[in-house]
């Protein structure tokens, strides 16, 4: 193909053309889908490497489309924010997590806090993210330290007087923060130092790219800073016991990934938080 061919075969090649159609079906349903409360929410372990605790899960969503099944995040998050759904949609989400965190609070003495993502979009519906949370917690009768909200690294952050004044309020309430995908993007490191955040979740490239012989890994770096920044560090994407050790062996705080569990629903975490407390006793 030719270089300046690129842009006419794209625009003819037919599976991209399918995933496009795709895509414009799936937009046209997620409206209807969020009013007949298709979207639910799997879990994934948060776990403390020095105990191997679970001590928080990140909520993560999935679509039961009527008749494209089961959908991935990857599928339609984009769309949602696209199409500004993600407000309504994220607001939904955020009350099944809280709902569920207090399911799990009445169950143990140690319940796992609900690491929720949240959109920029949510983030810039400032004041209507802030009364969510707020209602929320009161009517659920959740305590705050048992949330925390996502928010993925962004450039716009440190320079929107509005975004941050959203932030402090939050963490005002008592919920947790914690910045997503930490490294993989354009970062000011500067405005890091002011950010009411507690936890710097390093994105997964930095485990995937790690080798046990590698000398130029970035992951020492990326825990010590946060740990200079009084933040804890969480590495994502742990897939091996190898990865595992050397991340506690360079003082990392936390991990989450498939090494230590995938996503799975909320009866399967409830039945693995019962299994500990009777350990416990
Ligand atoms: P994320 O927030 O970075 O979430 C981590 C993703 O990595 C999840 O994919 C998770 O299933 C996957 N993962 C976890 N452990 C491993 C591992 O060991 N190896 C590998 N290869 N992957 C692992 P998922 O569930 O498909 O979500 C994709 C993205 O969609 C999320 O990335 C997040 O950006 C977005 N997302 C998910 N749920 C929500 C939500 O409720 N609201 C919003 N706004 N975004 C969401
Ligand atoms: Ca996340
Ligand atoms: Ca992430
Ligand atoms: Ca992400």
């Amino acid at each position: 193909a030719k270089a300046d061919g690129t842009n006419r075969w794209q625009l003819f090649d037919p599976a991209r053309s399918d995933r496009e159609i795709a895509k414009h079906a799936l937009a046209a349903d997620l409206a209807g889908g969020i009013d007949r409360d298709e979207f639910f929410l799997e879990y994934q372990p948060l776990v403390r490497l020095e105990d191997r605790a679970v001590i928080g899960v990140e909520a993560l969503v999935r679509w039961h489309h009527p008749r494209h099944g089961r959908l991935n995040p990857g599928r339609f998050i984009d769309l949602a924010e696209e199409s500004g759904q993600i407000v309504r949609l994220g607001g939904r989400l955020l009350d099944k997590a809280c709902r569920q965190a207090r399911e799990w609070a009445k169950l143990t003495d140690s319940p796992p806090y609900v690491s929720v993502n949240v959109a920029v979009q949510q983030l810039r519906d400032g004041a209507g993210l802030l009364r969510t949370v707020d209602n929320l917690l009161q009517e659920v009768g959740l305590a705050p330290e048992l949330l925390q909200l996502e928010i993925t690294e962004s450039a716009s952050i440190p320079d929107d007087p509005q975004l941050r004044r959203t932030l402090d309020d939050i963490a005002g309430l008592g919920v947790r923060l914690a910045l997503d995908d930490f490294g993989s993007g354009y970062s000011n490191l500067g405005y890091l130092q002011n950010l009411p955040v507690n936890q710097l979740k390093i994105d997964m490239q930095f485990v995937r790219d790690w080798k046990p012989s590698s000398t130029k890994s970035l992951l020492p770096s990326l825990v010590k800073l946060a740990h200079d920044l009084r933040l804890s560090a969480l590495a994502e994407g742990v897939e091996t016991s190898e990865q595992a050790e050397y991340l506690e062996s360079i003082g990392c705080d936390h991990v989450q990934g498939y090494y230590f569990g995938k996503p799975q629903a909320a009866s399967s975490i409830t039945s693995l938080l019962l299994e500990w407390s009777a350990e416990e006793i």
